[in-house]
């Protein structure tokens, strides 16, 4: 096994790092012995306050931060990183101003790398949103994505600048354009932008603009299966063209998908019901949708409210007592129910509800705080059991 391959790649490495330390102490014993040694002062003063200055950043200090900083960027004016960890800082301080003039003076440079020239124009882009300078930030937005299309958080910038703006149709590509990018879509924010732009087509005002704005409806809750405003808008949209039955199944389709949100589209649902004569149907529907295993108590009180309105009293107790026994720490539910037993003189079961409902909260109550650290208890502990000091639960 005299020489196989690795073993001569391995002492070729090393015979080429030996050389290359040779002549760099060959070089270094030739230059001027003074200079040197002020050059390597200022290597070390800038790695101290390059130290110093990071230091005091992960310690949240970023005044001290910021100086040492500034005295790195004297030393050498040439350290970019250096510019855009600044610029960046003065940004987040909310000084925009100057994070604007550190940011421009890196961009001007002419022997800037493509890379950190992208940065930089990514940075400014970024000071001028956070500005309030939207037309300056989408065009510098745009001059990085014209070097690279790909840049994810150029994009990401560009869509909260279109939406600023109120330009959904511009938002939405850019979204697209970044889900393609990243591999990572974001249903909500797209189906919210599908809806943004049917609402503008719908002023529109033409048969045509409706079924457009419809379609788009359409696509937002394909994309994102629980969006409320999205089967709210649709079920509206199809109430206004007379199509009854559609309407509901939107809404109904809701009540499946997201039944916490479902009371947004109550009165919709009722007006659908109403527009064809079906007051049974409405309430079948919202039997059952009280009664789901995911009713939210804004349901259950809006149900007991309508029963009321129709002088349905005991019903609504009923619904309004199974809400209680269903979520117990539910004030609202409790309230509806002492005030319609109240209303009643059926002052001994309203006492008992307000009792049940207060023990509950009572029992969940912490009684003790810690003055050092906030840590809560219902017991008093003479250790604090989170920052271990004596003595230092006082009762809340
Ligand atoms: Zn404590």
């Amino acid at each position: 096994m005299a020489f196989d391959l690795p073993y001569l790649i391995g002492w070729a490495a090393l015979a080429i790092t030996v050389s290359a330390v040779i002549f760099r102490t060959a070089y270094r014993l030739g230059r001027d012995v003074e200079a040197r040694y002020h050059e390597k002062l200022e290597e070390h003063q800038e790695s101290a306050f390059y130290y110093k200055g990071l230091n005091y950043l992960l310690s949240d200090e970023q005044d001290k931060a910021i100086e040492e900083f500034v005295k790195v960027v004297r030393i050498n004016s040439e350290t970019v990183e250096i510019h855009l960890s600044l610029g960046n800082l003065f940004r987040s301080r909310g000084e925009v101003g100057r994070a604007i003039r550190i940011h421009q003076n890196l961009i001007a440079r002419p022997n800037l790398s493509t890379a950190h020239r992208t940065s930089a124009l990514y940075e400014l882009a970024e000071d001028y949103r956070q500005g309030g300078f939207v037309d300056r930030a989408v065009e510098a937005c745009r001059q990085v994505l014209s070097v690279d299309p790909n840049h994810a958080r150029t994009l990401s910038s560009l869509l909260m600048l279109h939406e600023s703006e109120g330009r959904w149709d511009t938002a939405l590509e850019v979204l697209q354009r970044h889900k393609k990018v990243t591999g990572t879509p974001d249903p909500r924010r797209e189906a919210h932008l599908l809806l943004r732009i049917g609402q503008e087509q719908m002023e529109g005002g033409t048969l045509a603009d409706e079924e457009s704005a419809i379609d788009r409806f359409r696509s937002a809750v394909r994309i994102f299966p629980g969006c409320v405003e999205g089967y709210r808008l649709l079920g509206e949209a199809h109430l206004a063209r007379g199509r009854i039955g559609e309407a509901i199944s939107s809404f109904a389709t809701l009540q499946k998908t997201r039944p916490t949100h479902f009371f947004l589209v109550v009165d919709s649902l009722l007006k659908a019901y109403r527009s064809q004569d079906d007051i049974t149907g409405f309430e079948k529907f919202m039997v059952r949708a009280v009664n789901g295993p995911s009713a939210s108590t804004r349901l259950i009180i809006l149900w007991s409210r309508y029963l009321e309105e129709r002088e349905r009293f005991q019903e609504a107790i009923e619904v309004l007592r199974a809400g209680t026994q269903k979520h117990p720490s539910a004030v609202g539910v409790a309230k509806q129910l002492i005030l319609m037993l109240s209303r009643m003189n059926r002052w001994q079961e309203a006492v008992g509800v307000a009792e049940r409902c207060l023990d509950h909260h009572l029992s969940r109550q912490p009684v003790f705080q810690c003055t050092q650290c906030g840590f809560k208890a219902q017991d008093i502990y003479w250790q604090c059991p989170q920052c271990h000091q004596w003595d230092t639960m006082e009762p809340l």
